[in-house]
Formats: structure tokens, sequence, C-alpha cells
């Protein structure tokens, strides 16, 4: 418990001996899982979902936000499906609007239950001033969305949940990991995406990581990004080019294609974020997200440490300033 500092909150359990860290205030990731529960069953999901009765996560949370320091850059809400709580959830958006107003809120979910207008309407009600749903989709071909998340019916819901929050005025970002299962037609998401949800507020496009049923179907789900470097260049062309605000999450300098680097944004969660032997002296170490720690598995053929030479005077990679729109602080990093 070293880690521990003023101000960070713990539940604790005399039972079992065990201390468990809710908060930490100096840290610039802090989530909060709402419920283990969820209607998809992804094929890559990073905390595989639970049946169990856990609605006294909600009260804990309800003691745990008025804790919270006004100060707090920004707080993730996960889960399972944070949605399945329905007006659970308005009330926690509530809570963190009038104890943190000041907080960045990033809600990670399938958007499934939005499609349903009401819940959409009424966490717009909140009016809380800087909160975004990052909604995961991964196919133009709704049958291919729906096999990635096992749910028969997922895309659909999911496409008419983004179009309700919009709807209500609720910042949506589209998210979308990149494994052998989507990486094939993103180009044609891409498109998709600028002619039916062109008023999405971010596009994230991201790697995998290797935690929970993406290690269990590992050899299903992986491919080298060095593979996919022409359907990403490609989709991030026709997102740019359409105006939307893309991202690149999860991935290393080294592996990216040289105009791809000013999308790439530092997101791995810092409790989890790692670099390995290579990247000592390597000089795009500073501006390089990293890898998750769960990377040792399986790791791209590409990764190599970069010599001074491809470094800017700015200390940015070459592309940053030539090809990026004007991006977003990184909200609901992996
Ligand atoms: S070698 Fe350099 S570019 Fe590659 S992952 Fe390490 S720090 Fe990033």
């Amino acid at each position: 418990m070293r880690y521990l500092e003023h101000g960070d909150v713990v539940r604790i359990d005399p039972q079992r001996s065990h201390v468990n860290a809710l908060y930490r205030r100096s840290s610039p990731s802090n989530s909060l899982l709402v419920t283990e529960r969820c209607d998809n069953y992804c094929l890559m999901c990073s905390q595989p979902p639970r049946a169990d009765d856990d609605r006294w996560i909600v009260d804990e949370l309800r003691q745990v936000i008025p804790l919270l320091s006004p100060e707090t850059a920004e707080i993730g809400i996960t889960g399972g499906e944070p949605a399945l709580l329905g007006q659970q959830l308005v009330e926690l958006v509530e809570l963190l609007k009038r104890h943190v107003p000041r907080t960045t809120v990033h809600i990670l979910s399938n958007g499934r239950r939005f499609a349903s207008p009401d819940l959409a309407r009424d966490i717009g009600r909140v009016r809380h001033g800087d909160l975004m749903i990052g909604i995961p989709l991964y196919s133009d071909v709704p049958e291919d969305h729906d096999y990635v998340v096992q749910a028969r019916g997922a895309f659909s819901e999911t496409v008419r949940g983004v179009l309700n929050l919009k709807r209500y005025g609720i910042r949506v970002e589209i998210r979308v990991v990149l494994h052998a299962q989507t990486y094939a037609r993103l180009p044609e998401l891409a498109r998709f995406l600028t002619r039916n949800l062109l008023f999405v507020d971010h596009v994230a496009l991201m790697g995998l990581e290797l935690m929970g049923f993406a290690k269990t179907n590992l050899e299903e789900l992986w491919v080298d990004p060095l593979d996919y470097q022409q359907q990403l260049a490609e989709a991030v062309a026709i997102l740019s080019h359409a105006g939307m605000v893309v991202s690149i999450y999860n991935h290393q300098l080294c592996v990216l294609r040289p105009e791809l680097h000013g999308f790439a944004r530092k997101s791995i969660s810092d409790w989890k974020n790692t670099y390995f032997e290579e990247c000592t002296g390597c000089a795009k170490r500073s501006a390089c997200g990293g890898f998750f720690a769960s990377s040792t598995l399986r790791r791209s053929r590409g990764i190599a440490p970069v010599g001074e030479g491809d470094r800017q005077t700015d200390g940015m990679p070459r592309a940053a300033t030539e090809v990026a729109p004007d991006p977003p602080a990184v909200s609901g990093g992996a």
C-alpha cells in the first residue's frame, strides 16, 4: 500500500484483510466500474462480464463520488455495460456533476440501451458540461459487428443508440478495436461513418489489449499491426478528409506509418503502461505511448528503436504537424 496517498479512496474488507484502491488522486486514469453485467459478449473483452447481482456497487459509488477531489481532470465510467443501470446511471452522472463539476466524464458503453430514447433523453437532461460516451462499432456490415460482440441485432441497436444520444446533445465517440476480425473492412467502416454518423465527436482506432477474452481467443484475433497499416492509413485519410476528428490509440510509433504519427495518442492508462528494452535510447520514447503490460504475449515484428534523425527539432514525430486535425485530449483511454 506504499503507493497510496492523501486523498485516495479505498475499500477496506477486514474479513479478507483486503484493501482496494477505488480512486487515486494523483492518477490521470481513474475509472469507476459500475457493474460487471453486460448484454454483449465481445470476442476480445478485456474484462469479461459476470452475471452476479452487483447492485451494491452503485450504493458504494454514492459514497465514493462525494470524496473525489474537485481537481480531478477526468473520471471514466466503465463495466460491464454501464447503461444496464438505467436510471441509476443518470443518478451517477448527476452526482458527478454536483461533486466534481469541472471533471471530464467518459462513459464506455456498447450503446444498445440508448436505442430506446428515454435513457439518452434523461442523461441529456442532466446537462453535464463535459460528458462523452465511447461506443464501439466494429464493421459497416451488421452481421460482422454482431459476430464480434456475440449478440444478434446489436449493430442496429448500437447505431440507433448513437443517433439518440446525439439527438439529446450528448457527445459520442466511436471506438474501433483493430484485430483479425475487424481490420479488413476498416476503410469501408470509415466510409460508413462519414456517410451516416458524420456528426459524432471523435473516432478512436484502437490496438488490441491482450487481456480477458482477447487472451482466450488470441489465435482468432491476433494480427500484427504492421499488416494492417494500409487499411489504417486509408481509414484515417477518409475520416480526416471528411472533417471527422480521429485518433489512433494503443499503437507504438515505430510500427505506425510516418503519416499516422500525428494521429497517435498516449492512451494507455498509467497503471498498465510499460516500455520494453528496445525503447531505451529510442528518439521517440517521450512521444510514444508504449505498450500494455500484457503485450508480452504477442508483439509486432516492427518494434525497433528510432534514431535521432527521425525526430523533428521540437521533439514531435515528423508527420505530427502535417496531417492531424486538432486532436482532443485523450479521454477514456484504454
Ligand atoms: S522502440 Fe520507440 S517507437 Fe517503438 S515502442 Fe519503444 S519507444 Fe515506442
